[in-house]
């Protein structure tokens, strides 16, 4: 008993599935339909969080499709107005708290499985009914088609697909490429945006408050994500340190230099 119980502990590299993962999905779905976006009041909590249950438990947890999401995708089903979306990379934090402050932009965190699943972690086991709580893949050293990321690349293409209108992008200007290709945003969402749709993609590059701006509008990683985006007969925008957004950081850091 005591064997196999290490063994199980020792199976995969990745964080294991969050304690209470049942609980903290039914929560934050109750709390996201009845009082944070209350057009989605009439969503069942109870089925969403049996229908993400049942996308991977008893099974292998690194042979994940997206197919094994599309009942739970099926049950949410909500749309984003336009001119209100917000693609981040690199800068979770700051997008988080700029959807915050403007109300009624989203994230993909700002919609009902983005907000459910935010900085959570799961897998189960082929032999077994329960979840692992003990280790889940890591992305890198075990396997890429594990749940967690099948499920955010397919909840961000989804995202991507559904934007419509101005949508924008909040880059991180202090590392040295804003624009990664190899990211989500840069690998998902950017490839995935209707032109039919999205007239324009307006990028913001922000600074940390006293760290070196490593890249800017001005740099070649937006310059690759200028091309792919015109290439794809989007307009494209972009602006070194956004006022609306810079704002937010000097709330917390209202002494440093850049905020006078
Ligand atoms: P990023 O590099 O800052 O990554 C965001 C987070 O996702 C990080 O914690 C990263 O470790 C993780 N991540 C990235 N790719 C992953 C993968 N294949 N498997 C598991 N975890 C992975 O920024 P990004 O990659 O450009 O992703 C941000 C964009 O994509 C946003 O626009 C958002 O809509 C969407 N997204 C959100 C999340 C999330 O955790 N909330 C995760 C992935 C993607």
């Amino acid at each position: 008993r005591m064997r196999r119980r290490s063994s199980e502990h020792m199976k995969w590299n990745g964080t294991g599935s969050t304690a209470h993962f049942q609980e903290i999905v039914l929560e934050r779905c109750y709390n996201y339909t009845q009082l944070v976006q209350p057009a989605l009041r009439d969503r069942d909590c109870q089925k969403i969080r049996e229908a993400f249950r049942n996308a991977f438990i008893s099974k292998d947890p690194c042979s994940a499709t997206e197919e094994d999401y599309h009942p739970l995708m099926k049950l949410v089903n909500q749309t984003v107005p336009c001119d209100k979306t917000v693609f981040w990379s690199k800068t979770k934090e700051l997008a988080h708290q700029y959807t915050k402050v403007q109300r009624e932009m989203f994230t993909l965190e700002d919609t009902l499985l983005g907000y459910i699943a935010d900085d959570l972690s799961w897998c189960g086991d082929a032999g077994s009914h329960e979840m692992n709580y003990q280790s889940c893949p890591h992305w890198k050293k075990d396997c890429s088609n594990n749940f967690v990321s099948v499920f955010w690349g397919l909840l961000s293409k989804r995202f991507a697909e559904n934007a419509c209108g101005v949508v924008q992008v909040v880059l991180n200007g202090s590392i040295s490429n804003a624009f990664d290709g190899k990211s989500t945003f840069g690998r998902v969402e950017v490839h995935n945006l209707n032109p039919m749709k999205v007239h324009m993609l307006q990028a913001w590059v922000i600074h940390d408050l006293g760290k070196f701006p490593s890249d800017s509008c001005s740099g070649s990683s937006i310059n690759d994500l200028s091309w792919i985006i015109k290439q794809r007969n989007i307009k494209f925008t972009c602006q070194d340190n956004y006022s609306s957004v810079k704002f937010l950081q000097c709330v917390k850091k209202p002494e440093d230099s850049s905020c006078r």
